[in-house]
């Protein structure tokens, strides 16, 4: 059994399995169980047993397929608004950023430290996808360095601040990110972490909160303790923002670390909480499957003919959780040209543009986040008349499939 990274204790009780769950990676479906287990000493729920490094590697490899691939005249930020808020907390919180040293691990395209520079802050960024960097250089010129954070060479003490953001809960080894980050902090100097909030779970996706790149689920209780045991003291926390996720800065100061003690209470509450999310998205999934009968008639005589707009991880969690897998399914349709050409969970991937030639009865949109932008494309590319199925929201009409069929 796993110790607990955050605690030490070896006391975890099971919360989930998900069974089978096929990573994709580049050359491969890899079948994995993800489960999901609760610290009964300190409330820290992760993955366990965790899954082997080689695997991981591959995933984010394919991963990076998926990266934000800025087509020319496409201005579009990935996370715009959500980078947007964290420089003003971060200039709330911390006063202002004029001279500060900033580094940011897990830059992606460097859009926020973009943001603290124009605060005054002079900026460095770590980024593990070599083509994420390259478009922090290229569009904002900002130095951000491609590679892994174990690998960088930086001068010890020599940040004032270091941005940890929807990272940590990645890490192999949450424990050493924390302890490179102190050592790479001034005296007095800050450390901003965002990571979801294991007390706030999604459960209204296709995509389990519980996803297999998450190695570790914080709440601001868990990391507080963590941050506490390097003698970090947390000094500000906020939830209040749409996503599921908090974000916190510590502060370095002179205190020693301290060992992480039990917290029954919080543990209770960590339980309590999942119990109910396991419920609400048992009950979601059921109107899922059932929206699709509903809206797909025919579907399982392999009548209709259904394309599948998005070829990731969303599309592997909808099909396991409709059995849309047994469908007709005729292609998945993607935007990245770096999938075209290939197959996925099966599939011939085909471009937006490929798409009217194989003649679907139906485009199943899955994303949860970019569902809208898949629909303007479609309309885009004259689709607008083929059926779509959506799910996430209740302003966006389903198409009447059945009309016509009919
Ligand atoms: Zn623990």
């Amino acid at each position: 059994m796993y110790a607990c990274c955050n605690c030490g204790a070896q006391d975890g009780e099971e919360l989930q399995v998900q069974r089978g769950f096929r990573i994709l990676t580049a050359e491969r479906e890899v079948p994995f169980d993800i489960r999901s287990v609760l610290c009964r000493q300190c409330g820290l729920v992760f993955t366990d047993p965790q899954p082997d490094p080689a695997l991981l590697a591959s995933f984010y490899s394919a991963q990076e397929r998926d990266a934000f691939v800025a087509e020319d005249g496409d201005d579009r930020i990935p996370g715009e608004g959500s980078r947007r808020d964290q420089a003003a907390w971060i200039e709330a919180t911390l006063g202002s950023l004029s001279g500060l040293r900033v580094l940011e691990v897990g830059c992606y395209e460097g859009f926020l430290l973009k943001l603290l520079r124009d605060r005054g802050a002079v900026v460095h960024g770590i980024e593990p996808q070599a083509s994420a960097a390259a478009l922090a250089r290229e569009r904002w010129a900002v130095p951000a360095w491609a590679g892994r954070f174990e690998d960088a060479e930086l001068e010890d003490e020599g940040f004032d601040l270091i941005v940890l953001s929807h990272v940590l809960e990645h890490l192999s080894d949450p424990r050493a990110g924390i302890a490179r980050c102190y050592e790479l902090l001034a005296p007095g100097g800050a450390l901003f972490i965002e990571v979801p909030n294991v007390l706030r779970p999604r459960f209204d996706s296709a995509v389990d909160f519980f996803t297999f790149d998450h190695l570790f689920n914080f709440c601001p209780g868990t990391l507080a303790s963590l941050l506490q045991s390097f003698g970090l003291q947390p000094m500000a926390v906020a939830d209040d923002f749409p996503f599921p996720a908090f974000r916190m800065v510590a502060r370095k100061g002179g205190q020693e670390g301290r060992a992480v003690a039990g917290d029954p209470q919080l543990v209770d509450r960590v339980r309590g909480v999942l119990q109910g999310y396991f419920q609400k998205r048992c009950a979601f999934l059921t109107r899922l499957r059932a929206r699709v009968d509903a809206e797909l008639p025919g579907w399982r005589s392999e009548e209709l003919r259904i394309a599948i707009y998005g070829a990731g991880y969303h599309t592997e969690c909808l099909l396991d959780a409709t059995d849309l897998r047994k469908a007709e399914l005729v292609a998945l349709v993607d935007g990245n040209p770096a999938k075209q050409g290939s197959r996925v969970l099966g599939l011939p991937v085909v471009a937006p543009e490929g798409l009217a030639a194989l003649r679907p009865d139906v485009i199943v949109i899955s994303s949860y986040d970019f569902q809208d932008e898949m629909l303007a494309n479609l309309r885009r590319l004259g689709l607008g008349q083929v059926p779509t199925l959506t799910f996430y929201e209740a302003t966006v009409a389903f198409s009447n499939v059945a009309a016509h069929s009919a």
